[in-house]
């Protein structure tokens, strides 16, 4: 059966290299050509951008970001198993994908990758958080990227979307809504992947805004959401009582309420308790 790129189907790439798929690996592999272009495309305009993929494995979201037009695509990917699958793609996109048979958490990705660069990633589970924590928590901000395009189990995905007041609302969502947009682009049954996960996954569609949306020292912030939410079921002032002898006075002065708990506060609310620990 004919592809639009002219390829082989992707069972066929994954029976021809024997890619069984590796649960350590976290490989979950993506067969249908047009769901992962209908991804690549959650991306928004790929014209004139470098991609950086996290897990490209047999390729099918490689092959959507080149048919939906990116400029370049670099995939990093752990197992070596996947590279004569992927060399194949790079011979019919000549210079425009580089493989980097690495472990993601290990490399210096921006090194490789020209702005405008977005990240699209069909993450690994088993380091997909890790990943997206690093992305939103760089030193500076903007970040070196415009956006992320990621899928993960759906329960991570709304954990990231989420709002105050339930339990979904944490540490992710903090991080995330703080410095970007956030929203589910689309969800995914499990027969979507082969082979098929137990849960539902979704892919998550964050946008860097220029600044972040309240003042805050990034570090002061990830400290205060850590404390905040590892002990989530106990009131502020003893959740946070580590982090200030006066910690009552400063959530007061944050325009807070001792007796709430992390899950009620809002983003604002984290950032104004974050200046006022800052605050000395
Ligand atoms: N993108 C492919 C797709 O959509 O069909 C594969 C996605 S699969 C969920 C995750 C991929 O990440 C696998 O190919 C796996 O080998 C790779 N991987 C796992 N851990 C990795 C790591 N630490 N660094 C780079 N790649 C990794």
């Amino acid at each position: 059966m004919a592809t639009i790129d002219g390829l082989p189907p992707l069972r066929e790439v994954i029976a021809t290299h024997g890619l069984s798929a590796r649960k350590a690996l976290g490989q979950n592999f993506l067969l249908d050509l047009n769901l992962t272009a209908k991804i690549a495309r959650a991306a928004g305009d790929l014209t004139g951008c470098d991609v950086l993929e996290v897990g490209p494995g047999p390729g099918g979201l490689t092959r959507g970001l080149l048919a939906e037009g990116a400029r370049r695509v670099v995939a990093i990917e752990k197992d070596a198993r996947c590279l004569p699958a992927l060399a194949e793609i790079s011979a019919a996109y000549p210079g425009q994908l580089e493989v980097l048979n690495e472990d993601a958490l290990q490399v210096d990705w921006a090194a490789h990758l020209t702005p405008p660069i977005k990240i699209v990633a069909n993450l690994p589970y088993n380091v997909g958080t890790e990943l997206l924590v690093r992305w939103l928590t760089p030193k500076t901000w903007p970040p070196q990227w415009q956006s992320l395009t990621l899928m993960f189990q759906r329960e991570v995905a709304e954990r990231i979307v989420a709002q105050p007041g339930g339990k979904a609302y944490g540490r992710l969502a903090v991080l995330a809504q703080w410095r970007c947009s956030a929203r589910i682009a689309l969800t995914l049954p499990p027969e979507a992947f082969t082979p098929p996960p137990k849960v539902k996954s979704a892919v998550v569609h964050l946008t860097a805004l220029p600044a972040p949306r309240f003042e805050a020292d990034p570090k002061v912030l990830e400290r205060v959401v850590a404390a905040g939410f590892n002990q989530r079921r106990k009131m502020l002032r003893a959740a946070l009582k580590g982090l200030a002898p006066d910690i009552e006075d400063r959530i007061l002065a944050a325009g807070l309420t001792p007796t709430d708990r992390a899950e009620q506060v809002p983003i604002e609310g984290f950032c104004a308790l974050a200046r006022q620990i800052a605050a000395g």
